[in-house]
């Protein structure tokens, strides 16, 4: 199995992070999401752990040097040396994806790409269990009457789901994230992969649209 290094954008919606795991099972490298990656940084002692953990527990936003440390360590270990990364959630702005590639090399960036109107479709529909986290949708509810099916807790409308709140995220994806992307595409480094339909449809055309850059890059 080759090596990839790889890293994901979507707008928050189009399922990046189903398609992450698919993916990094598929191409066997680890997938690194900066939640993930943050809080484990924050409980294994180190000091960029520890510098990191500082910012999480204030309820901060990591500067991004501190990110770069967090991720530049993370990019060391050895699985990743061994079998590439899937990289979930950062590069976020245009400075973070020129600072990425002054830490490694990156084969292909993916966009997965799915209309605004369905996002905001998706997200206004998305219902949470307030107990165990458990997912569903206004298409998709509880067998009863918005009691959770696995823990019986209340299922709810989280507060970061709401149009407003959607709105400001899609927004902020736009100003901040949609440069960086540009900025791959810029470099050849980007492929755009349409991300409406079935996950398991939208996980072969991004497997192809994958490998289809790595022939072409050729190593
Ligand atoms: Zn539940």
């Amino acid at each position: 199995m080759k090596r990839v290094r790889l890293v994901m954008f979507g707008r928050q919606g189009a399922g990046k992070g189903t398609q992450s795991k698919a993916l990094a099972r598929h191409y066997g490298a680890p997938h690194i999401s900066t939640g993930d990656m943050l809080r484990d940084a924050a409980n294994d002692g180190s000091a960029v752990g520890l510098k990191a953990k500082e910012y999480l527990d204030a309820g901060k936003l990591l500067p991004d040097a501190v990110m770069l440390d967090v991720i530049g360590e993370r990019l060391e270990r050895d699985d990743v040396v061994a079998n590439g990364f899937l990289l979930d959630g950062f590069p976020r702005t245009l400075p973070q994806a020129e600072a990425l590639l002054d830490l490694t090399p990156v084969d292909v960036a993916v966009n997965l790409e799915v209309p605004e109107s369905l996002v905001i479709a998706r997200i206004s529909g998305r219902r949470i269990c307030r107990s165990c986290g458990a997912i569903y949708s206004t298409a998709d509810p509880p067998a009863d009457d918005w009691t959770c099916n696995v823990c019986g807790g209340d299922v709810v409308q989280r507060d970061d789901d709401t149009p407003d709140a959607v709105a400001a995220r899609l927004e902020a994806y736009a100003e901040k994230t949609l440069p960086a992307v540009a900025w791959f595409a810029e470099r050849g480094l980007l492929v755009v992969v349409d991300g409406v339909g079935a996950t398991e449809v939208v996980t072969d055309r991004l497997v192809s649209a994958i490998d289809g850059r790595l022939a072409h890059v050729g190593g």
